[in-house]
């Protein structure tokens, strides 16, 4: 391609996402409209919002089947489908993936399902997390559809559900293991802000959920000088599972600190990876302080490098915890339980591989074009795990870039930047046209 024809595909681009940003608005609206609450939400009723994800990705299925693609249902529960979409390529080109998810939090106000543009703003539930990407990328395979380019490599969308609950064995990798792997992934998540938008997201860390319980021995608060100090009785009277509790505490903090130097990764500050204690509880089995407590528990969420197993990192912290146990008479015959609730694996694609460097300049291009538009300053550490992490969980180099700002993701008050919406697309038109030519 000469320069100047780099510059006229550019234009056309551009053109071509300008002519149909008020259908792209007008599809946002509807999904806005349409609530698809993920019934796993804690603290809510889910039946009463099963069935939303369903209706949202129908009319995603509907306005993908509008611009041509082929569309498939990949469901492992029924009542809560995926919807996933194929724009055929003519054969031998690389293949590409948009992933965005259709389901959101539970609403924080009355006026969550009714959409409203102000101040170039999209407000209502799910606009920034994550419909805005489902419109941004409609827009910009309504821009390829309209320029009647023929491209080699298959394009996909996978709109899927359970995101917002790690449910990923009923979203994304459902969706991966019914057979639609392709060779590169760009999952729409929000990472705009209204000093750049666009930004592109190489790397997240790992995540792990877990419980740590054990177990005390109950007698009146009285009798505490008997448990603890010289001359008393000790154990036999009773031990304060508070106290053990914070004992075990420390041990996690000790290991936290080791992590500080031990746990790294080019792509994250130094000690970036933490052991969170974000629950802590000990009690009689109802709240009331002249007894000792006889039970306790510790929830957390620690986070590790990409790189490093799940599995691995749950030794380590047993292993850890069990040797602090050998050291206190009572932990050693009285072992704790951990419970390892849920883990998201690490995500990681090298910056200077070829799909990161190509959505780089897709990005770059965009920027190129239009001087009003700020350069994004290569590609970063995103702060939060997405769906990105089950791609490359099986092997599909993923980035995320979407128009949404993930500042009012999760907020009372959702919204995305309308102009944010146009400029993904013609970033995303501009990578499909270099990846999948
Ligand atoms: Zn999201």
């Amino acid at each position: 391609m000469t320069e100047n024809s780099t510059v006229d595909v550019a234009t056309a681009i551009d053109a071509a996402v300008a002519a149909r940003q008020d259908e792209a608005l007008a599809l946002l609206s509807r999904l806005v409209a349409t609530q698809s609450v993920n019934p796993l939400q804690p603290g809510i009723d889910g039946e009463q919002y099963l069935g939303g994800e369903a209706a949202a990705n129908a009319v995603v299925d509907e306005a993908l089947r509008e611009l041509g693609l082929e569309t498939e249902k990949v469901a492992v529960d029924e009542r809560r489908p995926n919807v996933v979409g194929i724009r055929r390529g003519t054969g031998g080109g690389r293949s590409l993936a948009f992933n965005a998810h259709i389901d959101t939090v539970a609403p924080q106000s009355d006026t969550a399902w009714k959409p409203e543009v102000r101040d170039g703003r999209l407000y209502g539930l799910g606009a920034t997390d994550m419909k805005g990407g489902h419109a941004a990328v409609w827009l910009a395979l309504a821009a390829i559809e309209d320029l009647g380019v023929r491209l080699s490599g298959d394009v996909h969308v996978h709109s899927v559900v359970g995101e917002e609950t790690m449910s990923h064995e009923l979203g994304t990798t459902a969706v991966l293991r019914a057979g639609h792997r392709t060779d590169a992934v760009v999952v729409a998540e929000p990472t705009s802000s209204a000093e750049v938008p666009g930004r592109i997201f190489n790397s997240a860390a790992g995540n792990y959920l877990f419980a740590v319980t054990l177990t005390g021995r109950s007698t009146h608060w009285v009798n505490r000088p008997r448990a603890i100090r010289a001359g008393g009785e000790g154990d036999t009277i009773g031990v304060n599972a508070a106290d053990k509790a914070v004992y075990i505490y420390q041990a996690m903090r000790q290991l936290e600190e080791q992590w500080a130097f031990s746990k790294s990764h080019p792509a994250f500050p130094p000690g970036s990876f933490i052991i969170h204690p974000g629950v802590l509880r000990a009690d009689v089995g109802f709240p009331a302080a002249p007894y000792f407590p006889d039970r306790a528990r510790i929830d957390y969420l620690l986070s590790f490098p990409p790189g490093e197993r799940a599995e691995d990192v749950r030794a380590e912290v047993e292993q850890h915890i069990r040797l602090a146990c050998a050291m206190d008479p009572w932990l050693r015959e009285h072992p704790v339980e951990f419970e390892w609730i849920d883990t998201w694996p690490p995500s990681y694609s090298a910056p200077d591989s070829e799909f990161v460097q190509a959505a780089l300049r897709a990005r770059q291009g965009v920027s190129e074009s239009d001087p009003g538009v700020p350069a994004v300053p290569g590609v970063e550490t995103g702060s939060y795990q997405s769906d990105s992490a089950f791609y490359e969980a099986q092997g599909v180099p993923a980035i995320v870039c979407g128009p949404g700002d993930i500042t009012c993701a999760h907020a009372p008050e959702e919204w995305v930047d309308v102009d944010a919406v146009a400029l993904l697309a013609r970033t995303y038109a501009r990578l499909i046209l270099e990846w999948c030519a």
